[in-house]
């Protein structure tokens, strides 16, 4: 027999990764009351923390920066001041070829797009042509626009604007890894281009690198998990949804191992392969399964080394050119110093390599680039398979809405149809809007 809690919570929403959690703040701050089922035993999903030994590390190094306007205002919702959460600087670029600098390019306190003009003009590491051509490009940005179904990859779009192959290399290749999670060659020109117009067109602070100064899930997880309480909702950790209910294509709720949960409305906020499981037996959601499947899964690699407290980047994130090794965070800014996080985003020679390789061959690289450098001590190396859909081109076709064909059922989560690629920020965004189209039907 179902339990009966429709009153007590219409809404349920399977998932606390950062959109689940975003969609319950804003329905409770509306107060409608809800219920979080959580299938892991810790909230946050793809941005949580984790233990390891007397460690706590997250489960990649994640990095936000000013324009993620979402989520800055769902954390002062949940009371938490941005200003403490995160280490604020304005973006600098320190690429290291070998221990020499290739690249430093940092934008100043001007107006846009004055501070883009400073920084490119004083870039150390850009030839005079290169500097024209990303001038003559950021100049076009802002009516530069490729429709989804005429989408092109960003090595295409780049040859285009004629960005000559060492402006690729040193700026576009690393920005496009580290926001798209694909090489130039296969990511979408489309997701690419709104991704530099929310960083650079608006205002200044927009393109500030913020990096949190506490393990993940003490940035939003907790403080949302503690809000919600606040406001009624409740939040059950270890609920693993398998099903959903439905009657004459109107969902009434979902299915647990030996439990059904009746609700008015559903939001599915898991990662979108579960979310595609979970409807793929009803018979009007077949489209979106079908839309759901063609997302694909790009990995992230983070490698933890502890090195002794005293070693130090020169700044708190510096690039790798020519590596395995991409973007090394100093986690001496959340309070670990000594330990360094080196991200290898995307796909690459590292997937077929095993941990010890790839450790062998991150630490040889960080030993060259910072020839002073003491032996590291201890190694984690967290691999996540699934980290980020395939921002490949024309992949805005394929994404969902929130809403679905199945009244009452809802989607949540990065993968919707956002604009953006699989952000933090895009994830947060997907669960108020979803929210707030919930609440439109409620009212
Ligand atoms: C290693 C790594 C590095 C990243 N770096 C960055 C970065 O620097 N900047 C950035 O902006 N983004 C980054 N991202 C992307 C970002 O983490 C994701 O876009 C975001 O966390 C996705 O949130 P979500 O809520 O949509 O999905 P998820 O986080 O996947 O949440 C889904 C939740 O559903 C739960 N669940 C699954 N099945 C069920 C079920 N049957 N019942 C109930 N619950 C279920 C899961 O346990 C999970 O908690 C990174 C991701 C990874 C993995």
């Amino acid at each position: 027999m179902p339990e009966a809690p429709s009153k007590e919570y219409p809404v349920v929403i399977a998932g606390a990764g950062w959109a689940g959690l975003a969609t319950a703040v804003e329905l409770s701050t509306h107060g409608i009351p809800v219920l979080l089922l959580e299938a892991a035993r810790q909230l946050g999903g793809r941005a949580r923390s984790i233990r390891s030994g007397d460690m706590i590390v997250d489960n990649g190094q994640h990095l936000m920066i000013g324009a993620y306007r979402s989520l800055l205002t769902l954390m002062e919702r949940v009371r938490v001041d941005p200003k403490k959460a995160f280490l604020r600087l304005p973006l600098t670029l320190n690429m290291r070829r070998g221990s020499r600098i290739s690249l430093y390019f940092r934008t100043p306190r001007l107006p846009p797009p004055l501070h883009l003009l400073w920084a490119i003009l004083t870039a150390h590491g850009l030839g005079f042509n290169d500097r024209v051509q990303a001038l003559r490009f950021g100049r076009k940005l802002p009516t530069l626009e490729i429709p989804a179904s005429g989408d092109i990859s960003v090595q295409a779009l780049l040859h285009s604007e004629a960005q000559s192959p060492a402006l690729i290399r040193k700026l576009w290749e690393p920005l496009c890894v580290a926001t798209l999670n694909m090489h130039t060659g296969d990511a979408s020109a489309r997701l690419f281009l709104q991704v530099l117009r929310e960083t650079f067109l608006d205002l200044c602070r927009h393109s500030d690198l913020l990096i949190p100064r506490s393990e993940l899930s003490a940035v939003l997880p907790r403080p949302c998990a503690d809000y919600l309480e606040r406001k009624g909702a409740r939040v059950e950790m270890g609920q693993r949804v398998t099903g959903l209910q439905v009657v004459n294509d109107t969902v009434r709720g979902v299915k647990l191992h030996g439990r059904d949960i009746a609700a008015s409305h559903v939001v599915l906020a898991t990662p979108h392969l579960i979310s595609r499981r979970l409807m793929s037996h009803h018979a009007p959601l077949h489209t979106v399964c079908e839309q759901l499947a063609g997302l694909g899964n790009e990995p992230i690699a983070t490698l933890y080394l502890q090195y002794p407290p005293r070693t130090r980047l020169p700044t708190p994130v510096v690039g790798l050119e020519n590596t395995l090794s991409q973007w090394v965070f100093d986690r001496r800014v959340c309070g670990q110093p000594g330990m360094m996080a080196v991200v290898i985003s995307a796909r690459g020679e590292h997937t077929g390599m095993t941990a010890d390789a790839v450790t062998a061959r991150v630490a040889g690289e960080l030993r060259r680039a910072f020839p002073g450098w003491p032996a590291h001590r201890h190694s984690l190396l967290v691999r996540e398979k699934r980290a980020t859909f395939s921002a490949r081109p024309g992949i805005d076709c394929i994404r969902p809405d929130n809403a679905t064909a199945l009244h009452g059922l809802w989607l949540a989560g990065d993968y919707t149809a956002t604009g953006l690629p699989a952000t933090l920020e895009g994830a947060v965004r997907s669960g108020i809007r979803c929210a707030n189209a919930i609440l439109e039907q409620v009212r």
